[in-house]
């Protein structure tokens, strides 16, 4: 970050202004002004600028609380700020420095130590948001499944709990389903491990574009997935699963020039009586599913004891699979 970065110039005299607004922009920053502390953060926010050249002295609202207020508002607070002050006591540099200003410069200044200091904090700016980046991405990749790009193991063991937690509020139904790929193995043994990765693949979207916008996927393991339904009750989760299941059915699979079809197999569990925590949730959809298995596959099984409980509002029918923002693919 060094040509080009914007720099907001917040001062009440015209003169000051001129000087350092001719100063920054013959060396190529963008600059925005604001005459008094007021306007410095209605400025700060249209124009989100890397650096803020702030006066302290100003009628309205003077430069510390300018500061301040930048600094504890998460929107603005990456901003940098330096202080540029005629005050220039030990005292005000060190109440500067406390109100959140990142350096502090003393009225009147060098051009030249000006331009230095400026460089200074932009350099430092750019390793911050750098940083910020990669935190946000590895945060991102941690809660990924690499392969398929839906939410992982870990990721929807924390959102189970938080759902289950949610209903001590909210008086509402919660499903899960899981959804396991009928003989995937054999997929694996006669056309080899890069096209059973493709299937996984291809599953995993034909889940997600099946679902809700609000519902999260995500990879259980292996070739199972693992759809929570919030507010929805057996019967809602059923209808969505059978949608899921017959797409699939319906799907051809195709990879290195031959095509095929794969089934899936879903285990629905309604939190209740029989189910009163996620492990238990998870365990009952597991037998519902052991027992689509074991009776012919291809097919939707709900939990026995999952019936819906009275009185609470039903899933949504017909919302339709919705999945653009819903969070249950990666980004990018
Ligand atoms: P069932 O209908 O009873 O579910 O039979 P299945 O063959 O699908 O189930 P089984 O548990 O016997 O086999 C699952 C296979 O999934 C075995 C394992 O090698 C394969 N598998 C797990 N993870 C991956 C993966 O990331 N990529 C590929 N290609 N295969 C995987
Ligand atoms: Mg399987
Ligand atoms: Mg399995």
């Amino acid at each position: 970050m060094a040509d080009g970065a914007r720099i907001l110039v917040v001062d009440d005299h015209k003169d000051n202004i001129f000087i350092l607004e001719q100063l920054l922009t013959r060396n190529d920053y963008r600059v925005a002004v604001a005459r008094d502390g007021v306007e410095a953060l209605e400025r700060a926010t249209e124009t989100a600028p890397d650096l803020i050249l702030l006066d302290i002295n100003m009628p309205r609202m003077d430069g510390l609380e300018v500061c301040r207020r930048l600094k504890s508002e998460e929107s603005l607070s990456n901003a940098s700020i330096i202080l540029v002050s005629a005050r220039a006591k030990e005292g005000d540099r060190v109440e500067g420095l406390d109100a959140g200003a990142d350096d502090y410069i003393s009225k009147p200044f060098s051009p030249k130590e000006l331009l230095a200091r400026v460089r200074a904090q932009l350099r430092l700016k750019g390793q911050q948001d750098q940083l910020r980046v990669s935190n946000q991405s590895l945060k991102e990749v941690s809660i990924r499944d690499a392969l398929t790009g839906l939410f992982n193991r870990g990721y929807l063991d924390a959102r189970l709990e938080e759902e289950v937690a949610r209903l001590e509020r909210v008086h509402a139904p919660l499903a899960v389903a899981m959804v396991d790929i009928d003989h995937f193995k054999r997929v694996n043994d006669t056309r080899g491990h890069l096209c059973g990765d493709e299937v996984l693949r291809s599953v995993a979207t034909s889940v997600v574009s099946s679902v809700r916008r609000c519902d999260v996927v995500a990879r259980f393991g292996g070739e199972e997935f693992c759809v929570i339904l919030p507010d929805a009750d057996s019967h809602g989760a059923r209808r969505v699963a059978e949608r899921l299941r017959a797409r699939i059915e319906s799907e051809t699979m195709s990879f290195a020039g031959e095509s095929f079809h794969v089934t899936v197999s879903v285990g629905i569990a309604q939190f209740g009586e029989q189910a009163q925590s996620p492990a238990d949730l998870i365990a009952l959809a597991d037998e519902a599913l052991y027992e689509a298995k074991s009776s012919g596959r291809n097919r939707v099984l709900v939990a026995s004891g999952s019936a819906p409980v009275e009185g609470l509002v039903p899933a949504e029918e017909e919302s339709g699979p919705v999945s653009s923002d819903s969070g249950n693919v990666a980004p990018g």
